[in-house]
């Protein structure tokens, strides 16, 4: 098996992991109430999606 010719240094180690981050859901604001909901998906506020599909509670 290979293994590392030399260990990795802290400067390579850093800008290395300067490429992984946290991603954010894509969240926007409802159009009906302007609650902040996930992308292509019902708001859970209000239950509408385009417009009309109500979610009954
Ligand atoms: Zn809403």
């Amino acid at each position: 098996m290979a293994v590392p010719a030399r260990r990795t240094s802290k400067t390579a180690k850093r800008k290395r992991r300067t490429h992984f981050k946290l991603s954010v859901p894509g969240m926007v604001a409802c159009p009906n109430c302007g609650e902040m909901k996930l992308a292509h998906r019902i708001c859970k506020s209000c239950g509408q999606y385009k417009g009309k599909e109500v979610l009954s509670k």
